[in-house]
């Protein structure tokens, strides 16, 4: 369930999460429409994962990425949130975010405090840095997929 659709790549709009205060515990997370959401394999594990990611034409930048329960929909639907491992100077909802997901670091847990749950991500964060600097995952970065125009995609993405 986790693997075996890696790489996956993914492109979409970037809306207005659940405001469950990422940004105030220093790790904002881009969300992704419930369209684009719906559009990922039915069978992809829920956990967190890590890949490369890029918002409008901009830069390729490290990301780790939750694939999660959506507690809008009580839980029967997925949401998909990636935190961007760099410093925006803006927002940038509305936006169009690339993301391509190489890797998975583990499955979702509850944690019993709020700095249990803060250094869990701190380490996912290091994890996927250490990993996306191994070849296989590197090259990913320099994927067509993120400097190719909007509507020219090549055909096996
Ligand atoms: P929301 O609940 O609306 O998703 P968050 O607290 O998760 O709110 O913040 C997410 C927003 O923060 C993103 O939609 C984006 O506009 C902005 N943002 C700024 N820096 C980053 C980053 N490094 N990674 C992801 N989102 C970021
Ligand atoms: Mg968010």
């Amino acid at each position: 369930g986790a693997m075996r659709h890696l790489p996956y790549f993914c492109r979409g709009e970037v809306v207005k999460g659940f405001g469950r205060g990422s940004k105030e515990l220093g790790i904002p997370t881009a969300n992704f429409s419930e369209q684009v959401v719906e559009s990922f394999p039915s069978d992809i594990s829920t956990g967190i994962y890590y890949g490369w990611a890029c918002v409008g034409n901009g830069d390729v930048h490290k990301m780790v990425l939750s694939i999660g329960w959506n507690p809008f929909y009580k839980n029967i639907k997925k949401s998909v949130e990636t935190h961007i491992i760099h410093t925006f100077k803006e927002d940038f909802y509305g936006e169009i975010l690339s993301i391509v997901i190489t890797g998975y670091i583990r499955p979702e847990k509850n944690f019993d405090s709020l700095d249990a749950l803060i250094s869990a991500i701190q380490e996912d964060i290091e994890e996927a840095k250490r990993q996306l600097d191994l070849p296989e995952h590197l090259e990913l970065k320099e994927d067509n997929f993120f400097h190719l125009p909007e509507g020219k995609t090549v055909n096996n993405h």
